[in-house]
């Protein structure tokens, strides 16, 4: 569990980029930025790992180092809801991820489980748990022990994913935890997250569904979101107006429950809203201590 509410970027910020160094220098740029969570981007990947050991390895050792938490966003080419074929597929480039993960010592492996495509929500559900089980099973086949697997609540009505499906999910499969991107919750719902009460409600729930120990150190995804009827369209930074949900009730329930979740930004300006995520909470309890 981590130890305090964390923060860090979803991928690589503007500024790392420009420095043009080496992907296992990341740690040290967040410690100096204050940060402390990273979440590496995977999500270009196939069946095997696009990353070698050696530099995943250093990865885990900077990590260690500058106390950053390590996650990884698995590949988008995943589909648990669709044919045979493309399950299969999909298992493998889920398990490349998590070899990947192990090796650079990252808690979870977040991936968007698929889409409904033409089967109904209650048989994308049940061929989903089939296949997030077989992978488990060969996680633990490999003797992988520390990296969880951390199905998303998906923004796009299309997409399999709401919090409901999300908590099944866990609840059913061993080695998950939920990934809760709030952004998505809301548009997917529509504006559903206006007030603290809002998101005070879908932490509830989850604590009702997966416990208390669950519910207080969630893994998170937040930015701000533009949203049609169909859910997602485009993610926007903390400073732009208009949209929503706000970062304040969430920061303000930190404080008040005392969580202790790992917040990834997913803002255009990766690190620069981290920070401002943190500094929120670092006000939020400040007045509740
Ligand atoms: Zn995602």
């Amino acid at each position: 569990m981590a130890d305090r509410p964390r923060f860090g970027p979803a991928g690589t910020p503007l500024v790392f980029k420009k420095l043009k160094s080496p992907i296992e220098d990341m740690p040290r740029f967040l410690h100096d930025e204050g940060l402390d969570a990273f979440e590496y981007q995977a999500t270009r990947w196939g069946p095997k790992p696009q990353m070698k050991k050696e530099n995943a390895e250093k990865l885990r050792v900077n990590a260690k180092t500058h106390d950053v938490w390590l996650t990884v966003h698995g590949s988008y080419f995943i589909n648990f809801c669709g044919v045979e074929e493309t399950i299969e597929k999909s298992k493998n480039r889920l398990i490349a991820c998590v070899t990947a993960a192990d090796w650079m010592g990252a808690h979870t492996v977040v991936f968007h489980p698929g889409f409904y495509g033409k089967k109904s929500p209650k048989k994308a559900l049940d061929i989903c748990i089939e296949a997030m089980k077989a992978v488990v099973e060969r996680i633990k086949a490999l003797g992988i022990m520390g990296v969880k697997l951390g199905p998303e609540t998906m923004g796009k009505l299309s997409q399999f994913g709401n919090l409901d499906e999300i908590l099944t999910l866990c609840d059913e499969v061993d080695l998950t935890e939920p990934t809760i991107d709030w952004a998505h919750i809301h548009a997917r719902e529509r504006s559903k997250l206006k007030t603290t009460d809002d998101f005070r409600k879908v932490l509830d729930e989850i604590e009702k569904r997966l416990g208390t120990d669950t519910m207080r150190k969630l893994h998170c995804h937040y930015t701000p979101v533009e949203f049609t009827e169909k859910g997602e369209k485009r993610h926007h930074t903390m400073d732009e107006v208009g949209y929503g949900p706000d970062f304040k009730c969430l920061a303000s329930l930190i404080a008040e429950l005392g969580l202790r979740p790992v917040v990834i930004s997913e803002s255009p300006i990766l690190d620069v809203d981290s920070q401002k995520m943190r500094d929120i909470v670092l006000e939020e309890l400040q007045k509740v201590s």
